[in-house]
C-alpha cells in the first residue's frame, strides 16, 4: 500500500456483497476506513441489479465530501458457482436471470473501474481478516448463518479456497446420513438444521403444541422469521429459546467436526442469525464438547462477526484494494 499524498488520500474502492435478498455497497479507503454505505433490495433481474449498483455508486462517490477521489476498483461477492479468473458468474442460486453472466465486465464498464469477483463466504471472511476478529490470529474459521450457512477457513493466514475457489462448503457438511434431503442431493446438512429456513421450521412446527407463546401474537403483525424468534427470545418466550437452544446444539455438532479438522485458534460466526448468539452459545459449546477432541476443542475462542451488516462488503473492497492498488 502507497499512500500520503493527496491524490493517494483521495483513491477509494467500492465493495459489493450481491446476497439473495438485499445488495450491500460500501466506499473505503486503502485502509479500510468507511466513508459511505448503501443497500438496496436484490430484485430479480440482472438489470435491476445493474441499475441499482450504478445509483447506489454515484450516491456513495457524490457523498463523500472534500473534493479530489478516484474510484481505483470494485470487488464483488455473489453467491453462486463463481469462475472467479474469468469474472463470470457461471450459475447463481438465488439470481436465476445470471447464467455464465460476465458480472466483472459488466460492472467494471458500468463504473469506469476495473472490477473483480469472489465467492460471497470467501470475501465475509476477507472482510473479517482486514478489520475483525481474523486480525487477532493465523488458524481460524468463520461460519456464515443466514439463508444457507457458509463460511470459510484461514490457515496460517491464507484463505484456503480448494481446487474451485469455493472450499468449506460447511453448510452442506452432513451431521446425519439418514437426515433431511437437501437440493444439493445431500442428507442430513447442517444447513437444512440451523440456517434461518430450519429454524423457522422448527418454531413453526412446535408453536401447534405451545400456545402460550408470544410468537402467537407477534405473527399478527409479522410473518414468521428468525428475526422475529429473536425478538421474542429477548422478551423472554420460553418456547423461542428453546428453539435457538436446539439450534445451537445442531450447530456445535457441525463446528465440532470443523474443529477436528482445522484445530482453529478460534471461531467466528457471522451472518444474521448470529445476533441470536446469547440464546444458541450454551448449547452449542455442550455439543462441541460431546463431539469434539478434547485437545482441539479446549483453546478454542468464538467470537461473533464484527460487523455482521457490511462485514463481506468490506472483504469484497478488500479484494479490490488488493488486487488494483
Ligand atoms: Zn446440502
Amino acid at each position: 500500500m502507497r499512500g500520503g499524498s493527496a491524490a493517494e488520500e483521495g483513491t477509494m474502492y467500492i465493495g459489493i456483497d450481491i446476497g439473495g435478498t438485499g445488495v450491500k455497497m460500501v466506499l473505503v479507503d486503502a485502509k479500510g476506513a468507511l466513508h459511505g454505505f448503501r443497500s438496496f433490495r436484490t430484485g430479480s433481474s440482472a438489470q435491476a441489479i445493474e441499475n441499482g449498483i450504478v445509483d447506489s455508486a454515484g450516491a456513495l462517490l457524490a457523498s463523500r465530501r472534500g473534493g479530489r477521489h478516484s474510484l481505483r476498483g470494485v470487488g464483488i461477492g455473489a453467491p453462486g458457482q463463481i469462475d472467479t479468473g474469468r469474472g463470470i458468474i457461471i450459475s447463481s442460486p438465488n439470481i436465476p436471470a445470471w447464467v455464465r453472466y460476465p458480472i466483472a465486465t459488466r460492472v467494471s464498464a458500468l463504473l469506469g473501474a476495473p472490477a473483480a469477483i469472489e465467492n460471497d463466504a470467501t470475501v465475509a471472511v476477507m472482510g473479517e481478516q482486514w478489520l475483525g476478529h481474523g486480525r487477532s490470529y493465523r488458524n481460524w474459521i468463520m461460519l456464515t448463518l443466514g439463508t444457507g450457512i457458509g463460511g470459510g477457513a484461514v490457515i496460517d493466514n491464507a484463505i484456503y479456497l480448494g481446487r474451485s475457489g469455493s472450499a468449506t462448503e460447511f453448510g452442506h457438511t452432513s451431521i446425519d446420513y439418514r437426515g433431511r434431503p437437501c437440493p444439493c442431493g445431500g442428507r442430513g446438512c447442517l444447513e437444512r438444521y440451523a440456517a434461518a429456513p430450519a429454524v423457522v421450521r422448527l418454531a413453526r412446527r412446535g408453536l401447534r403444541t405451545h400456545p402460550e407463546s408470544s410468537l402467537h401474537g407477534l405473527m399478527q403483525a409479522k410473518p414468521l422469521s428468525a428475526a422475529l424468534l429473536y425478538q421474542a427470545a429477548r422478551g423472554g418466550d420460553r418456547f423461542a429459546m428453546h428453539v435457538f437452544e436446539t439450534t445451537g446444539e445442531f450447530l456445535g455438532i457441525g463446528i465440532a467436526a470443523f474443529v477436528n479438522i482445522f484445530n482453529p485458534e478460534a471461531v467466528v460466526i457471522g451472518g444474521g442469525l448470529s445476533r441470536a448468539h446469547r440464546f444458541f452459545m450454551p448449547s452449542l459449546r455442550t455439543a462441541l464438547a460431546r463431539h469434539a477432541l478434547p485437545a482441539f476443542r479446549a483453546g478454542v475462542r468464538f467470537h461473533m462477526a464484527r460487523d455482521v451488516v457490511r462485514g463481506a462488503a468490506l472483504g469484497a473492497a478488500k479484494l479490490a484494494v488488493d488486487r488494483f492498488s
